[in-house]
């Protein structure tokens, strides 16, 4: 992405006072005929357009929940040692979450991305059940984003929360921006996050057995690389 030219230095926000974003319903509806009319259409000739505008502002207020102040989730983790002895014992007890279905919208040009997320930590102290780390994708994609900025997310969200000697997110996705304009090719783009143990080479490829390749439909190979 081409830097910016700015006339102004951004304003700077202390640490301690994130900046909480409202979404405001009516706004979204009042933008989204305005955008209507732009395009040239007119919901005086065309009547299945007239609730269009309630109807993108109710599908973005699901769709971008994860913008919500207070919406991030707080899943229950427990004990390593109430597992059971095998996971209690701090050995290389890897925890592995496969095939997590995911359904984002593209920072750049507001159209999908989807795909599937793979999700290992080698536990410390506490362990998250499925639902959790589920909880934890849907969250970050729930607002417009960017592949390898959602892959990032989880992998820190899941370090905050777990401590874990080591986390990695593998994330697969799907770019309607790529498959539908500009140059109209399907593929599928990999990101990865490794936090701790899991960054260091000895486990390079946690992840690669059982690859969601070929389920995303687009017969392609997974390949890395910038996405958005
Ligand atoms: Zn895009």
């Amino acid at each position: 992405m081409a830097p910016q030219r700015r006339t102004k230095p951004a304003p700077r926000r202390p640490k301690s006072a994130p900046a909480r974003r409202t979404r405001d319903p009516k706004a979204v509806q009042a933008a989204v005929a305005g955008l209507i009319r732009a395009l040239g259409l007119d919901p005086a000739t065309e009547p299945e357009l007239l609730a269009t505008p309630e109807r993108v502002a109710d599908l973005y207020a699901e769709i971008f929940a994860g913008l919500d102040p207070g919406a991030e989730p707080v899943p229950a983790t427990f004990p390593a040692a109430d597992a059971g002895p095998v996971a209690g014992k701090r050995s290389d007890d890897l925890v592995i979450v496969r095939d997590l279905p995911f359904y984002s919208l593209c920072v750049h040009h507001f159209v999908p991305f989807f795909g599937h997320a793979r999700v290992a930590y080698l536990p410390g102290k506490r362990l998250i059940g499925l639902s959790g780390v589920a909880r934890i994708l849907e969250f970050y994609a729930r607002r417009p984003q960017l592949q390898e900025r959602l892959t990032a997310q989880v992998a820190d969200h899941l370090n905050r929360l777990l401590a874990p000697r080591g986390v990695a997110v593998v994330i697969e996705a799907r770019h309607l921006c790529m498959e539908m304009r500009g140059v109209r090719k399907t593929g599928c783009f990999e990101t990865r996050a490794l936090r701790g143990a899991l960054a260091k080479p000895a486990w390079a490829g946690v992840l690669d057995a059982g690859r969601a390749q070929g389920r995303l439909g687009t017969g392609a190979r997974t390949r890395r690389g910038a996405a958005g």
